[in-house]
């Protein structure tokens, strides 16, 4: 199922382009287009999920993680770090009803967020 409206669905079906950095069967991973880090991916499943709140399909879920720690590997940050985010409703900061992780790295992040 797809969302006419979703900026991330027209993303997926080519309508609006992105810079891809890989993708899987069921997955994208693009550059944001406002960086909060040096590397700062995207990771979005194919299929329209409002976001984590209305998924029960923890090997769609699982298999994102490892797509982004796959990501991470490759990019060459699994050991000085990355950071894994799902932000989700208003005050987890989702501005995009489209589930997405943000794989951020090439920095220091700090903790706790802001
Ligand atoms: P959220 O705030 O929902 O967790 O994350 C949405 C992310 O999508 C933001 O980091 C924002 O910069 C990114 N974004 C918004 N519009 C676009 C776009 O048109 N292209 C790309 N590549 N990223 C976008
Ligand atoms: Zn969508």
């Amino acid at each position: 199922m797809s969302a006419d409206d979703c900026l991330f669905c027209r993303i997926i079906s080519g309508e609006i382009p992105a810079s891809k950095v890989g993708e899987t069967p069921d997955a994208i991973a693009i550059r944001d287009i406002n960086p909060q880090a040096p590397y700062h991916v995207l990771i979005i499943p194919r299929e329209h999920i409002r976001s984590l709140n209305e998924t029960t399909d923890a090997g769609l879920l699982g298999r994102l993680l490892l797509f982004a720690a796959g990501l991470a590997r490759d990019a060459g940050y699994a050991d000085s770090g990355y950071r894994v985010v799902i932000n989700t409703n208003a005050d987890g900061g989702q501005t995009v009803f489209h589930l997405h992780l943000h794989l951020l790295a090439g920095r220091h992040l700090h903790w706790p967020p802001g």
